[in-house]
């Protein structure tokens, strides 16, 4: 977003044995730890963060063919061979970009985080919020990831099952926030291609565009092409992707907001009601609020057009949050994290 005031410290790592280095020194001037990957779905507040900011500044991306080992020595991880039905494991270390590692996993025909293209972040990142798009999330083909426990001043692995992965959820941000440092993380893929139907957009680029290649090439490219057409580049405009959460609504819940004509869209994850559209139908779609743009394309996105500080786009926020409340009795949920000093 492009806000917010200055860190005391960051350190960046580039070794798993500067983990711990990190965190002790922290600990000796008795600061908090924020570990931030890329940023993309992180803001600062006005007042900076009176702590350390770690970064995995470790890249890599190999496959483990039984042999191989990129990972934390003396932790126990993904070392089998790949799998009889083909599928693939790679470890990626954190610091890699994310879209790097979708690069990777498409040149080589393996189908798995093709619809994952081009999220801005690094690999880190990936199982914190579960990413998700099109159809696809990074829990469909993680394995495991290898972190440094803060609390317990340990390496260790954590295995999918111990994730508990949900929508734009996982231990990571919810119950075990802020306890891990995510180191790498292991994926299986396989050679393939994702099964039809697909996701709205998709199937209509690809009836509109006249499109019979389904390959993980393929869908790479068009949801590429999809979201340059309707997201910001972060390299240009400064946002958070998606600021608030979709509304996810129990079976009576689903069916009272069907019964006003709210669309729900039921889907294997759950009946959702869509946020973009509660911000369009309050008429906030493509407005300025404080210096913050609601995108005319993707009313789910706030752009940081003019806004000068975090208390700009607190205002923006609570217009937003308020309008569609007044009006549908939802309360929005921001989906960024915040680097605050109170929860420090
Ligand atoms: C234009 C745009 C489009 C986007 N589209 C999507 C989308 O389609 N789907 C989607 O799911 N998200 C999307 N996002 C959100 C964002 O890209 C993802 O959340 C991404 O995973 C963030 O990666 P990052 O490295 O920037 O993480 P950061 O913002 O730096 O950090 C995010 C969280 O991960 C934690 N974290 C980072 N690194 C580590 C680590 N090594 N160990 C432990 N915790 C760590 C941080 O503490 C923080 O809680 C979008 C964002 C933008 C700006």
């Amino acid at each position: 977003m492009r806000l917010g005031g200055v860190a005391k410290y960051v350190i960046e790592v580039e070794q798993p044995a500067e983990v711990p280095e990190a965190y002790g020194f922290a600990a000796q001037r008795g600061l908090p730890v924020f570990v931030l990957g890329y940023g993309a779905n992180t803001i600062g507040r006005d007042d900076g963060f009176d702590g350390v900011i770690v970064i995995n500044r470790m890249r890599g991306i190999g496959e483990i063919d039984g042999g191989g080992d990129m990972g934390v020595d003396g932790v126990d991880g993904a070392d089998g061979a790949n799998a009889a039905d083909g599928t693939r494991r790679i470890r990626v270390m954190g610091g890699e970009y994310w879209d790097a590692v979708v690069e990777y996993s498409v040149n080589r025909g393996w189908t798995g985080i093709e619809a994952l293209s081009k999220i801005p972040g690094l690999a880190a990142a990936a199982p914190v919020q579960n990413i998700g798009a099109y159809g696809q999330q990074v829990s469909d083909s993680l394995v495991e990831i290898e972190v440094y426990d803060a609390v317990e001043g340990a390496f260790m692995v954590l295995t999918k099952e111990e994730l508990a992965f949900d929508y734009r959820k996982s231990i990571l941000n919810t119950t075990a926030s802020g306890r891990y440092f995510v180191i790498s993380v292991t994926l299986g893929l396989a050679p393939g291609q994702m099964a039809r139907p697909f996701y709205n957009s998709i199937e209509r680029y690809i009836s509109e565009h006249g499109i019979r290649d389904y390959s993980p090439r393929s869908i790479r490219e068009i949801v590429s092409a999809i979201r340059a057409e309707k997201l910001p580049d972060p390299t240009v405009q400064a946002s958070a992707g998606s600021f608030f959460h979709n509304i996810y609504l129990t079976e009576t819940e689903a069916e009272a907001a069907e019964d006003k004509g709210y669309p729900v869209h039921r889907g294997q994850d759950g009946n959702k009601l869509s946020a973009a559209w509660l911000i369009e139908q309050v008429g906030l779609k493509g407005q300025l609020l404080h210096g913050m743009r609601v995108s005319e394309k993707a009313p789910l996105v706030l752009i940081n057009e003019s806004a000068k500080s975090y208390e700009d786009l607190a205002k923006a926020r609570a217009e937003i949050m308020g309008k569609v409340y007044d009006k549908f009795g939802y309360w929005l949920e921001q989906e960024p994290v915040e680097i605050t000093n109170e929860s420090a």
